[in-house]
């Protein structure tokens, strides 16, 4: 459960002085989970950090739902990305308790990975709606995407329960990678977070 680091050979001390550690296995430097207070500090090492707002814990959230499709009323499995704790780049980094994840346009590569396996409906898709590509459910029937709005963005749909009832219609499962995912993704915060986490099958 780390961050992983890029460190060059000369700033190996400073690295260290920071709280990263070497994994000899691996042959890579991190940041241990108990030093994410430090991600300011080492995030100069942390590759690709530049392309991205969001550093996630290594147990990545995964909450399904379904929903009716507005082509051909298929009933799909929809999923939505999630952390807890999750870290957003601000002036230094500022760690937040757990949101579900909206607008995801760009992802670490083992994560683009894992998903295109595990979840391959979930995948970038071009909206008409907002004129942009992100990463979005599409239909297992007709290949639409799902958006995002509708299941994100008014009170009571599959990603933004209002009831304890419409939180318990969602299931999460849990992933452990070896390093923090890297998201672009928008946040929310809000009590439907504290229903999901309350009543959500875990
Ligand atoms: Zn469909």
């Amino acid at each position: 459960m780390s961050i992983q680091l890029f460190v060059p050979f000369t700033e190996k001390e400073q690295a260290k002085s920071f709280g990263a550690l070497w994994n000899p296995d691996m042959k890579t430097w991190y940041l241990p989970d108990n030093k994410y207070d430090q991600i300011p500090a080492v995030e100069k090492w942390i590759p690709g950090i530049d392309r991205f707002d969001l550093i996630l814990s290594p147990v990545l959230m995964v909450a399904h739902a379904h929903r009716k499709c507005w082509k051909c009323n298929h009933i799909n499995t929809v999923i939505a990305l999630g952390s807890s704790p999750y870290y957003v780049r601000d002036e230094d980094w500022q760690e937040f308790s757990f949101s579900l994840f909206q607008n995801v346009t760009d992802m670490s590569d083992f994560l683009g990975d894992f998903l295109k396996n595990q979840y391959p409906l979930f995948k970038p898709g071009f909206s008409k709606t907002t004129r942009s590509t992100y990463w979005v459910n599409h239909c297992e029937k007709c290949k639409q995407i799902q958006g995002d709005f509708h299941l994100f963005d008014e009170p009571g749909v599959a990603f933004f329960p209002t009831t304890s009832e419409e939180a318990s219609r969602l299931t999460i499962n849990q992933y452990r990678f070896i390093f923090s995912p890297l998201l672009n993704a928008d946040f929310s915060i809000g009590d439907h977070h504290d229903l999901i986490r309350e009543y959500a099958r875990w």
